[in-house]
């Protein structure tokens, strides 16, 4: 079975926090959650949820490491960073599902990553 849910962000970086709208599909007792971003410019990350601040961390090391503007790709859509950053965080993340609930550990939670907002992201979220 698989489900698709639609987040709208709102700046040109943004990482949220996705887990309830994930939690909230999980219908089966035992299985693997698969969450997937279909976006060559955004990522599905685990992570710290508690403390937003990491979010802005994650942001901030990334743009340290992966500058705007040096990237050949900038030529066609002025967004190779987005890419790259993208492509080091990955598409998906799987989540094991015990007891009807995700096995996300106490302080994990599962993150939609855009790197080239803001825009309307899809995920597809496949349960098994
Ligand atoms: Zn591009």
């Amino acid at each position: 079975m698989h489900k698709e849910i639609y987040i709208e962000t709102s700046k040109k970086q943004e990482i949220i926090d996705i887990t309830d709208k994930i939690e909230k599909l999980v219908n089966i007792t035992e299985g693997i959650c698969m969450v997937y971003v279909p976006h060559a410019t955004a990522a599905i990350m685990i992570n710290e949820s508690y403390d937003p601040k990491i979010m802005t961390d994650i942001i901030d090391a990334l743009n340290l490491l992966i500058p705007q503007g040096k990237w050949k790709h900038d030529l066609v859509d002025n967004n190779g960073a987005a890419h790259i950053k993208a492509g080091i965080i990955g598409p998906s993340e799987q989540i094991p599902i015990i007891d009807g609930k995700l096995g996300l550990g106490r302080w994990q939670g599962i993150m939609l990553c855009d790197f080239d907002g803001p825009r309307k992201r899809k995920i597809i979220v496949s349960i098994k």
